[in-house]
């Protein structure tokens, strides 16, 4: 088996049956049938999904695999799981709602195979086709993240990927619960090239993403993949204690020198505020680990499956 297509799907009734076909008629001619694989996973979806998959696979018209999941646990989830049941020697990342094209997937079959020191060829966002405000905050948030963290992050760089074979082995031994696949991705190492690529528009259905869960997926990012805000805490005590100590030799030398009694009120209760709010502040940081951590010692499963199918080829 060359390749397997990962493909994540949450409520994509109206996808699923598109994409398999638009990825056959794209591999004619240039993958045979028998050479690749489609591995649906189903994140707990609430629409039709399974029994769309379940009518793809009756079909026996290529090698699908399908893996229901119990409940919705997410799409880093969903990807774990489909690359634990790809046998492909090559692994796709792929969306299910065509906005990722399969054309792009053989460009980086080709650029795979005429480059045997890669591992992974990634495509990035050339152009952001969302607003102006939430493509800025996506490009500061990648500029943050990629200096705080030791691994490097791309701007634009989604999880639309091929990859071979060890590194896909590594990226299964990464077992951690809170899953950034970006950062675990980049934290494996290999040689990637990427490469640009244009999002089409989503035909049917709508993104599963809001601006809430785009700023808590962002903090799970920087929580997974650096310590770097536990050391802001540290900065910002240390530069409090520091300009604590010279008001501490102002005051000392305004009350003994200058008999100046200091007038203290407003004072007072500004630093009780402003200090109150950063411990607050700093404890709060502390607290994301601690939950992360949490939630990691109970090593519970990254995903449970409910059913799992197959299908092959009829040819075959
Ligand atoms: N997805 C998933 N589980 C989720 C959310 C999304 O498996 O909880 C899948 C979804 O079905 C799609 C892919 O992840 O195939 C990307 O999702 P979406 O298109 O909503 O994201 P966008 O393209 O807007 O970034
Ligand atoms: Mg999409």
């Amino acid at each position: 088996m060359k390749l397997s297509l990962v493909i994540p799907c949450y409520n994509e009734e109206e996808n699923v049956k598109e994409f398999y076909r638009c990825v056959k008629g794209c591999f004619d001619g240039k993958i045979d049938t028998e050479d690749y694989e489609f591995v649906f996973v189903d994140d707990g979806s609430r629409d039709n999904t399974l029994s769309e998959l379940r009518e793809l696979s009756a079909a026996k018209a290529g090698n699908i695999k399908v893996i229901s999941f119990s409940r919705n646990f997410g799409k880093e989830s969903a990807i774990y799981a489909g690359m634990t049941r790809a046998a492909g020697d090559n692994v796709c990342i792929i969306d299910a709602d065509l906005q990722q094209r399969p054309e792009v997937v053989l460009r980086m079959m080709e650029i795979l195979e005429s480059k045997p020191e890669l591992d992974c060829v990634a495509a990035y966002q050339e152009k952001r086709k969302e607003g102006k405000g939430i493509s800025l905050a996506k490009t500061l948030f990648y500029k943050l993240i990629d200096n705080m963290a030791e691994v490097e992050f791309v701007n634009g760089a989604s999880d639309f990927r091929l990859m071979k074979r060890t590194m896909v082995n590594a990226v299964l031994n990464m077992t951690e619960y809170h899953r950034f696949s970006k950062g675990i991705f980049s934290w494996v190492g290999f040689n990637t090239e990427y490469i640009p690529y244009e999002v089409a528009e989503r035909e049917h259905g709508e993104s599963k993403w809001n601006t809430g869960k785009l700023i808590k997926y962002a903090l799970d990012g920087i929580v997974a993949f650096t310590t770097a805000p536990l050391k802001i805490a540290i900065g910002i005590g240390f530069g409090f204690s520091f300009l604590s100590m010279l008001y501490l030799v102002v005051v000392v030398v305004q009350k003994l020198f200058f008999g100046i009694d200091v007038p203290g009120y407003a004072t007072i209760i500004v630093l009780i505020l402003l200090l109150g709010g950063l411990i607050l502040f700093c404890l709060g940081i502390i607290g994301e680990y601690v939950a992360k951590m949490y939630v990691q010692v109970k090593n519970r499963p990254i995903f449970i499956e409910r059913e799992y199918f197959e299908s092959k080829d009829a040819d075959d």
